[in-house]
C-alpha cells in the first residue's frame, strides 16, 4: 500500500516523512527555515545595531526584494553582510544610478559578491527605488555601458575616445546613438588591426567590401560609414590626425521607403481586434499600436487610470535633452464608442485587475502592461516584442514587428486624411511629412 502524502505548501508528494507539526517537502522545509532567519534579520537586527533611518529603509527594500525569489544560503549571508555595511557606512540618499553603482562597487570591494548567484545588493535596492519612482529605470543610465566600451579600446586611445564622447554629448546626441557609433568604431578598429588613427582610404574601402561580402545590405552599411566618418572628421578638426581618410569617399544612401502591412493583413488584424472571442490583452495591444501608434517605450511605461468609467492611458514624461517639448498629450482618453471597442476595454480591464492582484508590489504602479510573474514592473523592450509577436501570431498567423504595425498606423492615418493627424499621436512634424511622399513597401515575412 502506498500513502500519498502531499507537502502543505507546494502540494508535491513527500517521500521522506519526519514527525513534525507540519508536513513539508525538503525544498519547502529549507525555504521555510531561510524565511525564518530573514524574518529575524528584518525584525530585530536593524534595532540592535542602530541603523540610521535611511539605511533602515534601504535594508527593508532589500529584504522585500529578495523575499520575492527563492532564498538561498549565500543570499542570507549577503543580507547579513549588507546589514554590517549599512551600519558602518552612511548612505547619501540616492538620486541617480551613478550613486547606486558607486555604492555597489564599494560594497563588492569589502564583501563577497557572486555574479549570477547573489548579485549586488545595491543594484537590487536600486531596482526597488525604480518601483517607488525615486530613480529612473536602470536601462536609461548609460554610464556603465560607456565604461565597458571605453575599456575595450586600446589604452593609448582611450582619452581620445573619452573626448569624442564628450563632443557628441555636447551636441545633444542621445546616449544610445553615441554608444552604437562607438561600437561600430570598435568593430572597425578590431578588423583593421592597426592603430585606428593611422588608417587610410584603402583600409576603409576594404572594410566596406568586407561588410558587403559578409552579406550586409547597403541599408546596414551606410550607418557604419556615417559613424566612422563623423569620428574621423572630429579627429581632423581636433588636430589628432592630419588628413581625414574619408576625404573623397562618397556614401551611397539606400532608397527610402516605408514598410507597412497590406490591406488584407490590416483587415485581418482589425477583425481580430473586434472579435469578442479574441484574447482581450492581445486585441487591446494591437489596437493601441495600429490605431494610436504607440511605441514600445510608450507601452512599457504607460499607466492606466479609470475614473467615472472612462479608460485613460497616462504616458510617462521624462526629460530628454534633445527634445524640449512633447507633441503628444500626456493623457489619452479612450472613446466609449464604437461599442466593440468599449467592450474590449472592459474585458481588458477585468483581466488586468486579476493579473495586478496576483503580482507583488511595493507601491501602487498601475502599469498598462503587466509582467506575467512576480512583481509589478515595467516590461523590457524584448518582452514587449514577444507580446506583439504573440498577438500578431494569434491574429494573422505571422510575426509582425511592432515597428511595421506602427508604420501601418501612420500609413492608414495619412491615406484616410492628411498626415498632420499623425502629430496628434505624438509624432514629430518631420516624421509625419515622410508619410506624404515616401513609397510604401508591403511587409513580407522573411524565411
Ligand atoms: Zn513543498
Amino acid at each position: 500500500m502506498t500513502l500519498n502524502i502531499e507537502c502543505e505548501i507546494c502540494q508535491k508528494e513527500v517521500k521522506v516523512i519526519k514527525v513534525r507539526k507540519h508536513i513539508y517537502c525538503s525544498k519547502c522545509l529549507k525555504q521555510n527555515s531561510l524565511k525564518k532567519k530573514i524574518h529575524v534579520l528584518e525584525k530585530e537586527a536593524p534595532q540592535l545595531i542602530n541603523l540610521g533611518r535611511y539605511e533602515r529603509d534601504l535594508y527593508k527594500l532589500y529584504l522585500d526584494y529578495i523575499k520575492r525569489y527563492c532564498l538561498k544560503h549565500p543570499i542570507l549571508q549577503q543580507a547579513r553582510d549588507l546589514l554590517s555595511y549599512l551600519s558602518s557606512n552612511e548612505i547619501v540618499p540616492f538620486t541617480s544610478w551613478d550613486q547606486v553603482y558607486l555604492e555597489s562597487k564599494q560594497f563588492s570591494e569589502n564583501y563577497k559578491v557572486i555574479m549570477g548567484l547573489t548579485g549586488n545588493p545595491f543594484i537590487k535596492i536600486g531596482k526597488m527605488l525604480v518601483e517607488l519612482g525615486v530613480l529612473p529605470p536602470k536601462c536609461e543610465n548609460y554610464s556603465q555601458n560607456y565604461l565597458k566600451l571605453i575599456s575595450r579600446f586600446p589604452d593609448d586611445i582611450t582619452d581620445i575616445i573619452k573626448n569624442f564622447i564628450e563632443f557628441r554629448k555636447n551636441r545633444n546626441i542621445a546616449d544610445k546613438s553615441i554608444i552604437t557609433s562607438l561600437e561600430r568604431i570598435l568593430f572597425f578598429s578590431t578588423w583593421v588591426n592597426i592603430d585606428i588613427l593611422l588608417v587610410n582610404q584603402n583600409d576603409i574601402q576594404n572594410y566596406i567590401i568586407h561588410l558587403q561580402n559578409r552579406g550586409n545590405r547597403q541599408h546596414n552599411i551606410t550607418p557604419v560609414y556615417l559613424s566612422l566618418s563623423v569620428f574621423y572628421k572630429w579627429c581632423k578638426h581636433a588636430k589628432i590626425i592630419l588628413a581625414n581618410p574619408f576625404e573623397g569617399i562618397k556614401i551611397s544612401r539606400p532608397r527610402k521607403e516605408v514598410i507597412v502591412c497590406d490591406d488584407h493583413i490590416v483587415s485581418q488584424i482589425m477583425e481580430f481586434i473586434k472579435n469578442p472571442k479574441s484574447n482581450p490583452e492581445q486585441a487591446f495591444l494591437l489596437a493601441l499600436i495600429l490605431i494610436w501608434g504607440l511605441k514600445s517605450n510608450d507601452l512599457s511605461h504607460a499607466k492606466i487610470d479609470i475614473t467615472n468609467g472612462v479608460f485613460k492611458i497616462i504616458f510617462r514624461r521624462k526629460k530628454i535633452s534633445t527634445i524640449k517639448y512633447y507633441n503628444r498629450k500626456q493623457i489619452l482618453e479612450l472613446p466609449k464608442c464604437p461599442e466593440w471597442f468599449f467592450s474590449l476595454q472592459k474585458k481588458f480591464y477585468t483581466k488586468w485587475l486579476h493579473q495586478y492582484g496576483q503580482l507583488k508590489k511595493s507601491c501602487p504602479n498601475y502599469y498598462l502592461m503587466l509582467p506575467r510573474y512576480r512583481s509589478v514592473q515595467t516590461l523590457t523592450k524584448d518582452t514587449i516584442k514577444t507580446r506583439v509577436f504573440e498577438a500578431t501570431m494569434a491574429a494573422v498567423g505571422k510575426k509582425i514587428p511592432l515597428s511595421v504595425l506602427r508604420k501601418t498606423c501612420g500609413h492608414l492615418h495619412s491615406t484616410s486624411s492628411d498626415s498632420s493627424i499623425l502629430s496628434t499621436i505624438g509624432w514629430s512634424r518631420d516624421y509625419c511629412f515622410k508619410y506624404t511622399w515616401m513609397p510604401r513597401v508591403y511587409f513580407q515575412k522573411k524565411f
